[in-house]
């Protein structure tokens, strides 16, 4: 049952999988990081819908509690917040600005991070084009060798945002390539070349640390942060226990049992044999729903605080669940087991699936009956 009062809103009646969103929890994480980050600001990463989680509840609720700085990654998931926030929100689109797209960015009035000399040309001749000053971040390449501008260009560029009237650089940004891993040594390298940037670049305010950054402590804080996997429950750091509330919750119901005898093959490519006779249930998500491959006959999930394990390979839109563990008749047709909740974290179920917890979360997918409360 939905709770009013919580003003809980459901898509997908007839849903197998059931998927709450705690979106008072993204608040309260956001809290949390707001005010290790003070006088820093606290972004907010909405990329991806939000991990998944949705972009416009997530963003709504962020700028609720404060939150004024939102990233994207592509300027088309810019395109659809714009309308979705706030005239006081500013939207950055990290990948940066495709030829041709310089007018679709300024006109709705977004903010590109350039990630090289020549996107702060081409976006400073749109502002001439448009005879409008146009704000804009600068990105950095640090040590990640992913996105930025390259070290050798940075003489130059300095000298010609030094002349540019066009293009107001609000952030001098670059990104961690090792943030949840407290000592490595390449945090320390990232942030030399940042602080090396910044005299480079005089005046420019230091936009620098993921969730991970914010657990490095103050000197990576730099005056924004863009927070993503910590607002969503996810751990920010390898080291110690997850800081962060839990935001999300998932159950997947029961679609059929049955009970097979020693040696019957269950799934694909019949990959696991039962040794003895065996209580199975099939639970209806699968890796289409974000319940990776990697999951089958290593991975588990809970009901009434007992592990069941995953036998047999997963399937598209269903897992094969080993519940001889049960008393007989206490999982039927319709119980839900946890997949996500009290028993079982993102991040255990990222393990035994050989990934990371962003790459669960953004993978969830829309076959799930969603919960916001
Ligand atoms: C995705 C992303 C973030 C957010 O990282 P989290 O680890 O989720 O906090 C921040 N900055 C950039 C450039 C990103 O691509």
């Amino acid at each position: 049952m939905l709770n009013s009062h919580a003003r809980a809103t459901a898509v997908n009646q007839g849903a197998t999988g059931y998927l709450a969103i705690d979106l008072a929890a993204i608040g309260s994480n956001y809290s949390k990081l707001s005010s290790m980050l003070a006088p820093t600001r606290a972004g907010a990463v909405v990329k991806a819908d939000a991990y998944g989680l949705g972009a416009i509840p997530v963003s709504r609720t962020l700028y609720a509690k404060g939150c004024r700085h939102f990233f994207v990654a592509h300027l088309m998931e810019a395109l659809a917040l714009r309308p979705e926030l706030e005239h006081d929100a500013q939207i950055f689109v990290l990948n940066g600005l495709q030829p041709g797209s310089e007018f679709a960015c300024a006109q709705a009035g977004l903010i590109p991070v350039l990630n090289s000399a020549e996107q702060f040309h081409r976006w400073s001749w749109a502002a001439r084009e448009i005879k409008r000053k146009l704000p804009a971040v600068l990105q950095f390449d640090t040590g990640m060798s992913r996105l930025g501008i390259a070290p050798e260009d940075r003489p130059e560029l300095a000298a010609a945002v030094r002349t540019c009237d066009d293009v107001k650089i609000l952030f001098a940004m670059s990104h961690l390539a090792c943030a949840d891993e407290r000592d490595s040594q390449q945090n320390f390298h990232q942030l030399a070349e940042m602080r090396r940037i910044v005299e480079e670049f005089p005046g420019l305010d230091m936009c620098f640390a993921n969730s991970g950054g914010v657990f490095l402590g103050a000197g990576y804080h730099g005056a924004l942060a863009r927070t993503g996997l910590a607002l969503y429950g996810g751990a920010p750091t390898t080291a110690l226990g997850n800081p962060m509330q839990p935001v999300v919750h998932l159950e997947v119901a029961v679609i059929q049992t049955r009970s097979v005898p020693a040696g019957a093959r269950v799934g694909y490519g019949g990959s696991h044999v039962a040794t003895a006779r065996t209580a199975l249930a099939t639970i209806g998500a699968g890796y289409a729903d974000g319940l990776p491959r990697g999951l089958g006959g290593r991975g588990a999930v809970y009901f009434k605080g007992q592990r069941l394990p995953i036998v047999g390979r997963v399937s598209m839109d269903s897992i094969t669940i080993d519940i001889s563990a049960l008393p007989e008749g206490s999982l039927t047709l319709g119980s839900r087991v946890e997949v996500i909740g009290a028993h079982q974290t993102l991040e255990d179920l990222a393990r035994d699936a050989g990934t990371i917890s962003y790459e669960i979360l953004t993978s969830l997918g829309h076959r799930y009956q969603r919960t916001y409360c």
